[in-house]
């Protein structure tokens, strides 16, 4: 799909400008798909990971959270079918050199020669035959770099919270139902990257496990499709870019008994923002035989033994962070201001929901003088100890209100002259534009009760 209005090209200017989003090792070239979170991007990150383990984890007495290593026994991936199955096939040009994921070409080649053989779709050379490509990254541990050193990257955080299954249970006391939540990174040597930070190879999921009696599954299947989707609607995206798509029976993956993405409207098309599945008692069954250790969990009323069904939740923060900053990107053509100007410029107003807003408030002084600059710094040490503050004295307020606007800051709270005399300083909102005059002495409170702490 044709990308509207270059919003991508807007978004990725603006990432690198403002330090959201810079390419991993640029003053080397760049690597290609993995990028570095600047400083307004790590506290948007941290801010979307924030929301995520309070709703999944502090909010619920029946979630437990874990960080496992990312590092974990090869014998995991042998069991979890990442060995045999998590694999695309790919299609060389043997003309160009070039290599393409085979359905790829498949939608887009441009001409098969009369013997059915596939062409290049870029120079229109023969390709190669496909061949299964594992996307897992594969390293050595300790010195010997031989088979049986062998060890992979995490291509997903899930095994981490199988292998622990029988850990948590034991030391929580928890009972069927209950879920296992992890955030962490994931590695995936994926052959057609882009799109920014939609698809890197190096990437942050957050992953929640339910652990449920089989016949329950399809009921907390559809409960934490529900709740799952409405986090992202209920943190600001817009519910008409949001939508579900269930996999088809050719589609679902080797372990899902039924899988349905969530997806968002990206200026490329809807693509997936998260994945609930319905994994069955594949994961703990694998782990069973592979491990040769009980999983089975005991009803302590009935006594009942069984291997839990897994409901999963599966997201990825990038993705998220990418679909949250695209939605609240508005430009405002000639500006907000009413006020008369010679020039009216566009505007950028980053319209993130408060709790993603990676700076919450901004401090300004009206003008440089420094009856005005210590009173501003003084309004700015109480400001940071609660929120996440910035002060900024350069250039005209106007300019300075443009600069907060751009990056989501959604209050701004400025000195004037009269602050000298009546102790009160102006708050603007970034979304509506009201100033409120409010006293310096009230200030936190007043900040506490506009983000809902
Ligand atoms: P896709 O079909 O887009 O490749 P997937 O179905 O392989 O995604 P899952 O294995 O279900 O993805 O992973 C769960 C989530 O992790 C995805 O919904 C996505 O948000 C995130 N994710 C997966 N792969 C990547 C990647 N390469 N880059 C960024 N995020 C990713």
């Amino acid at each position: 799909m044709e990308p509207k209005n270059n919003l991508m090209e807007k978004i990725t200017s603006l990432a690198k400008r403002r330090g959201f989003l810079f390419q991993s090792s640029e003053i080397y070239g760049g690597i290609n798909a993995c990028y570095d979170y600047g400083p307004l991007g790590v506290e948007l990150k941290n801010n979307i990971k924030r929301a995520w383990w309070d709703t999944m984890v502090s909010c619920r007495s029946d979630i437990e959270g874990i960080d496992a290593s990312i590092l974990m026994h090869p014998k995991v991936w042998e069991a979890s079918g990442h060995i045999d199955n998590f694999t695309d096939p790919l299609v060389d040009c043997k003309k160009c050199k070039r290599r393409f994921k085979e359905g790829d070409v498949l939608e887009e080649a441009r001409e098969k020669d009369i013997k059915g053989i596939l062409r290049c779709p870029v120079c229109g050379g023969e390709l190669t035959k496909a061949r299964q490509f594992n996307l897992m990254f594969k390293t050595h541990m300790g010195p010997v770099e031989d088979k049986a050193s062998e060890i992979f990257l995490r291509p997903e955080t899930a095994q981490g919270i199988y292998v622990n299954f029988r850990n948590v249970l034991d030391s929580t006391g928890q009972h069927i139902p209950f879920g296992i939540a992890q955030i962490g990174k994931a590695f995936r040597n994926e052959i057609t990257p882009g799109n920014l930070t939609f698809r890197l190879r190096e990437f942050e999921q957050m992953e929640m496990q339910y652990f449920v009696k089989p016949k329950e599954a399809t009921k907390y299947f559809d409960e934490w499709l529900k709740k799952r989707k409405e986090w992202y609607i209920d943190l600001g995206l817009n519910r008409s870019k949001v939508r579900i798509r269930e996999h088809k029976e050719g589609e679902l993956a080797h372990y899902a008994k039924k899988a349905v993405d969530i997806q968002f409207e990206f200026p490329f098309g809807f693509a997936e923002l998260e994945g609930i599945h319905n994994r069955s008692d594949y994961d703990l069954k694998q782990h069973e035989k592979f491990s040769g250790k009980d999983l089975d969990y005991v009803d302590p009323v009935t006594h009942e033994k069984y291997l839990p069904w897994i409901v999963e939740t599966s997201g990825g923060v990038d993705r998220a962070a990418l679909a949250f900053l695209i939605d609240a990107y508005t430009e405002v053509e000639g500006g907000r201001s009413e006020k008369k100007q010679t020039v009216h410029e566009k505007e950028v107003v980053l319209k993130l929901d408060k709790q993603l807003a990676p700076v919450k408030v901004a401090v300004l002084p009206l003008l440089r003088k420094p009856e005005l600059k210590k009173v501003a710094m003084e309004v700015f040490e109480q400001v940071k100890g609660e929120f996440k503050a910035q002060y900024d004295e350069t250039g005209s307020i106007g300019k300075r209100y443009r600069r907060q606007d751009e990056i989501g800051t959604p209050y701004c709270v400025t000195i004037d002259f009269e602050t000298l005399e009546d102790k009160a300083v102006t708050v603007r909102d970034r979304d509506t534009m009201k100033q409120e005059r409010v006293e310096i002495k009230n200030l936190v409170e007043y900040l506490k009760v506009k983000f809902g702490c």
